[in-house]
């Protein structure tokens, strides 16, 4: 990859973007990465290089790359929810990519078809779809939604009337047997459509092959997050939501080179006791919604007042690596079946009973030698928001401090947030 920019404004144009709306967020993202990643932090490790570039340039490179596949045949599919497999989208010679928001700017777009008090994501990703300021959106050729929270479960219904969407039901009672059950139907509706969409046909050896190239890719992202256990931390926060957003949309064989090379720098630092913040400062863990790019708001908050966070049990953190499989099936329904009790593995609060949240965050915590985690929640997210109160008691009976933080993509509450994190680090002993 080289460092200097083609014009991209013809690829946006044919794409049909709104390019006078696609300038003004063009205008803003660097400036907040330069003052979010750049100037507030020193000592990064030179493989976090690659991922500053494919933001400096996100909706450039990796859309073209995208664009020349579908001359070549392939097709783009539009994914929301980690329970999308894309072991299954790869296998069927497709591309998966995560349409998730994380900023304020595309709301205008879909505030007249949704309602205020509705999630900062689902606005966001929406906004972007609908205002024809995301390319990401506009080259896909289907989106998959799925039946997670209710907020989403409305959205398709209103995106349907712009772009073809197909949704996944997602069962709500995972522990119990016929969910697999129900969630393999399910998983087999989604593979006719993709086959119907691709013009390829499933078989086993396609998707064994994928679901070693997809278990891989988690595998290095398990490893830039296994070197966060160390103190000093290798690699701050920051940088590693960064990586793991980026795995949401790029190419999955880069990624497995991109981040594998950096998790080998980051053991390397552990080895030379070189940390990116010094030996003792507070460990924060972050659990709750995800963090869609450009969301990097907690992060910078907690980490400009001097403390580190060493994992996020969100989608864009631990979630999206942790539960894996053994590929040992040679049949379609045997490895369907990994698949399934890998994704029914997930701990998203839009199941219940959801015990398995609370166990992984106990665990985090001893892990990561966490010294306070921060519940996260996005407004008018009510499944976090609820598990958000049990759980603080639970950790509190614990003896793990904690706080519940909800807020939106906005920059209007930092002020009182950073307060309240300031008083929350001064606790921690
Ligand atoms: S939080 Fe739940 S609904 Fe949202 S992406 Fe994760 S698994 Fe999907
Ligand atoms: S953050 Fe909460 S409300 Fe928003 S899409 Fe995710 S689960 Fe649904």
């Amino acid at each position: 990859m080289t460092t200097e920019k083609p014009d991209w404004y013809p690829m946006w144009k044919e794409l049909g973007l709104d390019l006078e709306k696609h300038d003004q967020l063009l205008a803003i993202l660097p400036d907040i990465f330069k003052q979010i990643y750049i100037d507030t932090q020193c000592n990064r490790p030179e493989g976090i290089g690659f991922f500053d570039f494919v933001v400096g340039d996100i909706h450039g490179i990796r859309v073209s790359e995208l664009k020349k596949a579908k001359e070549e045949g392939k097709k783009v599919i539009g994914t929301f929810c980690l329970y999308i497999p894309d072991e299954i989208i790869y296998a069927l010679d497709a591309i998966g990519v995560g349409l998730c928001g994380g900023t304020n700017f595309s709301n205008y777009a879909s505030e007249e078809l949704l309602p205020t008090n509705i999630c900062a994501l689902i606005k966001s990703a929406l906004g972007f779809g609908i205002g024809n300021i995301c390319p990401y959106y506009a080259i896909t050729d289907i989106l998959i939604g799925e039946t997670t929270c209710d907020g989403k479960k409305k959205a398709w219904e209103v995106i349907s009337e712009f772009k073809p969407i197909y949704v996944v039901e997602t069962p709500q009672c995972k522990d119990r047997p016929q969910a697999k059950a129900h969630f393999l139907e399910e998983l087999r509706g989604l593979i006719s459509k993709l086959e119907e969409i691709t013009g390829n046909k499933l078989t086993a050896e396609k998707l064994k092959i994928s679901m070693e190239k997809i278990k891989e890719k988690r595998n290095q992202l398990r490893r830039v997050y296994n070197t966060r256990k160390a103190d000093p931390v290798p690699i701050s926060g920051k940088d590693a939501l960064l990586v793991s957003q980026i795995a949401f949309y790029d190419d999955p064989d880069r990624q497995i080179q991109m981040v594998g090379k950096l998790a080998d720098e980051l053991e390397e630092r552990i080895k030379n006791h070189i940390g990116i913040i010094e030996k003792g400062a507070k460990r924060i863990l972050i659990s709750g919604t995800p963090m869609a790019i450009p969301n990097w708001k907690m992060h910078h908050l907690v980490e400009s007042k001097g403390a580190v966070i060493v994992a996020e049990e969100t989608c864009t953190g631990t979630r999206y690596f942790d539960s894996e499989y053994e590929i040992k099936g040679n049949t379609l329904d045997e490895l369907l079946e990994f698949i399934a009790d890998r994704y029914l593995g997930i701990n998203c609060a839009c199941f219940t009973p959801n015990e398995g949240r609370k166990e992984d965050i106990l665990k985090l915590v001893n892990d990561y030698n966490v010294d306070g985690v921060i519940l996260y929640t996005l407004n008018f997210c009510q499944p976090y928001d609820v598990e958000a109160v049990g759980l603080e008691k639970e950790l509190k009976k614990e003896g793990i401090p904690v706080i519940s933080i909800s807020t939106d993509y906005s920059s209007e509450d930092e002020g009182p947030l950073t307060n309240r994190i300031e008083a929350f680090l001064e606790i921690l002993k």
